[in-house]
């Protein structure tokens, strides 16, 4: 794409905007002019839509009849870098153009005026007469040092009313001025010292320095069991991007980890970085995309969509525990955060740093195919040692129907209790129990809206579906056959195996940590805080546990059911629960007092089992490789998935049937159709789900073929289509 430095008013000009349209439009250059890649205003029908001066118009259009761009937004145009990332992006989801320019435009009030806001700082006064109050505000002021206050925010730190405050403005002792409500965030100081890093530590910091000091693109897999100082190292190549004067984005899988993670930051370089992610206010959104575009930011730390700020300089991004799931988007433009890193760093030149104790698959045979570089931590820091790993056959043990805690594992946590070490019982589901049965009619009770059970939330007094959120009181009848008081739970959800863990352990303190059971990310940091203090003795938790968080007299790991991810017919079924199992194992044992990790499962000879508890993660990478390159299967081919869905089943049906039988655009391109099949869940949200599966071996350019097939078929206005490139999960 060769575009002129500068449009003239009056020149076409090519538009993408953030709408849901797969077009580009023309529009003449505003008065003034506009450059190339600028951010504007347009008028699309009667409304005022944001977009991006993608290049010089297409024609088509008299010039005369072409509207005006209304105006140019006062911010830095795109580079020509994201431009190109994300056409890539977009072409490589299969999403519109439009999709992505919206994912990069997230930031609300982008095109207002640079507002300003009013500060308060120390005024050159005394004030007439000194009172308490008026004394603990200049206290404040006084003790940070000249820091500029809102109203609000030094009512509430000196404790007084903001009339106290005016009252001083006017005697002038306190000062009240305006400043641009965006401020730039405090430099970061790569000289401040780091911890003194372990000779493997080094070594590793070492050669990913080396990578960022040569400059240009590459991408390390940098290994490490959990413990290791990952993070330590990844820290040093922040600090060599710091030097340079590029910026650095860390990417981390769950918003509930970033709290810890800024103080990190913050305790290495002197202040703390830029925040992107959901739970960011919208204020401080728009504070940090626009300061990141003007180099008023030079580290920021988020969740996925940080990728697609628009940064000045990108040397640097780092993918934490990057086999996590999290990084793939699966609503909307449906991206894998992890690839798209790889893509956006090949373009602007950055490096890439991939962290994880369990790589993903494709990560380790980028690895071994030489296409990544590899650095490994192979010892935990400090006195710290990998737990020691053990099954629990649960084919031995008689347990009632409704008890899940055998008899060994209660042993040891009772062994934890006593030496008043902690111990964290695994078990991955929410709520009380999965499924809640009529004793009389056999009927279980499901979504009204999805094809799935509602699961009993004890906690929340409710059933709830875990596919739309529909939430209902748990009835007294049964919805079937009205039999009363006959409804009961069955299986284990977090929820009651803390009722059975307050049975056996009737004097210990627990702690139930399950995403659904906080309102908000700081709740849930704080609980975190006071569990690693040592405010419980025995934590229960989800997946939730086994991301990150560090218990340092965490000494047992019981996983409940370690069988349960092997279950039903997901190509990664074996790898997730690898991951998994090794993660949470990683949770013991993270200081001096070694850790056990007791398994409990149905099938101790199964291979993956075998695997987990062996600690052969080579091998057992090399044999999932091995299988998966015999079934053709990601990474070692591709696949597309399909999915329609309609209000009535036979319509996606019938689509699916028409896009199945005109595959040819797919078989020449080397591709293969399977389906269309109704979907694991074949409803979600009252709509009815059919998928279709292409696959075709590694080689095959599947995305041109796959946008081919389907612009064969209209469709229907009920009927909705989404394409899933190298999809994650079968839903
Ligand atoms: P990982 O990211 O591999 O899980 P971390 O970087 O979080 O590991 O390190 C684990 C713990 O050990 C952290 O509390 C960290 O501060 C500490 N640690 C790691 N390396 C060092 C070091 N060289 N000096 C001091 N503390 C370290
Ligand atoms: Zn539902």
């Amino acid at each position: 794409m060769s575009s002129p430095e500068f449009f003239d008013a009056g020149d076409p000009v090519a538009v993408v905007t953030d709408q849901p349209l797969d077009r580009v439009l023309d529009y003449a250059a505003p008065e003034g002019g506009c450059q190339p890649g600028a951010f504007v205003e347009v008028p699309l029908g009667p409304r005022k839509v944001l977009g991006v001066v993608w290049g010089a118009g297409q024609g088509g259009v008299a010039r005369a009849k072409l509207r005006p761009v209304i105006r140019v937004l006062d911010v830095p145009p795109m580079r020509e870098e994201l431009q190109i990332f994300l056409r890539r992006a977009a072409d490589y989801t299969l999403t519109p153009l439009s999709g992505m320019v919206r994912l990069a435009t997230r930031a609300p009030g982008l095109g207002d005026p640079p507002s300003m806001r009013r500060v308060y700082r120390p005024g050159a006064h005394r004030p007439d007469r000194m009172t308490d109050a008026r004394a603990r505000v200049l206290a404040v002021l006084e003790d940070y040092g000249g820091l500029a206050f809102t109203l609000g925010e030094l009512a509430e730190a000196a404790g007084v009313s903001t009339s106290v405050i005016k009252g001083l403005v006017k005697q002038g002792a306190v000062a009240e001025e305006e400043t641009p409500r965006d401020r730039p965030y405090p430099r970061l100081d790569p000289a401040l010292p780091g911890k003194p890093l372990t000779p493997e530590q080094a070594a590793a910091a070492d050669a990913l320095r080396a990578g960022l000091r040569a400059g240009g693109y590459g991408t390390t897999l940098l290994r490490g069991v959990t413990g290791s100082g990952k993070t330590e190292v990844y820290l040093e190549s922040v600090a060599e991007a710091l030097r340079q004067g590029r910026q650095a984005l860390v990417l981390l899988p769950e918003i509930a980890l970033t709290a810890e993670f800024l103080t990190r930051i913050a305790a290495r370089f002197g202040a703390k970085p830029a925040e992107w992610h959901s739970g960011v206010t919208m204020t401080e959104r728009r504070r940090a995309w626009k300061m990141v575009g003007q180099g008023g930011c030079e580290v920021v730390v988020g969740a996925r969509s940080a990728l697609f700020l628009p940064f000045r300089d990108l040397g640097l991004i780092v993918v934490d525990e990057e086999h996590d799931t999290s990084y793939k988007q699966e609503e909307g433009a449906l991206y894998n955060a992890r690839d798209m890193a790889v893509l956006r760093a090949s373009i602007c030149g950055a490096r890439v740093i991939l962290a994880s104790a369990t790589p993903s698959l494709e990560s380790w045979v980028n690895a071994e195919a030489g296409k990544y570089d590899r650095l490994t931590l192979a010892d935990r820091y400090g006195a710290a040692v990998m737990p020691e790993l053990r099954a629990i056959d649960m084919r031995a043990e008689r347990l009632p129907s409704d008890r899940w805690i055998s008899q060994p594992l209660q042993a040891a946590v009772e062994a934890r209790l006593a030496r008043g070490e902690q111990a964290l019982l695994f078990i991955n589901r929410r709520g009380f129990a999965p499924v809640t049965l009529c004793r009389a009619c056999g009927h279980q009770i499901g979504c009204e809206h999805c094809d799935a059970r509602m699961v009993e939330h004890r906690f929340l007094k409710r059933l709830v579906c875990h596919q739309c959120g529909d939430t209902r009181p748990i009835p007294e009848a049964c919805p079937a056959c009205g039999a009363e008081g006959r409804l009961a739970p069955v299986g284990p959800g977090v929820e009651r195996l803390t009722e059975e863990a307050q049975a056996l352990f009737p004097e210990a303190r627990l702690a139930t940590l399950s995403s659904d059971l906080f309102g908000s990310a700081r709740a849930l940091k704080a609980r975190v805080e006071e569990i690693a203090a040592g405010g419980a003795d025995i934590v229960i938790g989800t997946q939730l546990v086994a991301k990150g968080h560090n218990f340092p007299e965490l000494t047992l790991v019981g996983v409940i059911d370690a069988d349960l991810g092997l279950q039903g017919s997901d190509l990664r079924a074996a790898e997730r629960t690898f991951q998994l199992m090794r993660q949470v194992a990683g949770r013991a044992g993270r200081t001096e007092a070694p850790g056990v990790a007791l398994l409990q499962t149905h099938q101790p000879e199964h291979p993956v089992i075998r695997a987990i508890l062996s600690g052969d993660e080579e091998g057992f990478w090399r044999t999932e490789a091995a299988a998966r390159r015999q079934a053709g299967v990601p990474p070692f081919g591709r696949m597309a998935g399909i999915v329609l869905s309609a209000p009535e089943m036979q319509a996606a049906f019938d689509l699916g049937n028409e896009l199945a039988r005109r595959d040819a655009p797919l078989r020449r391109a080397g591709a293969q159709v399977f389906g269309p099949a109704p979907a694991p869940i074949a409803r979600i949200r009252g709509r009815h789900r059919v998928r279709l599966l292409v696959k075709a071996p590694r080689g095959v350019a599947l995305q041109p073929a796959v946008a081919d097939w389907i612009a064969q078929v209209k469709l229907p206005a009920q009927l909705r289509l989404t394409v899933d490139i190298d999809p994650q999960s079968f839903f």
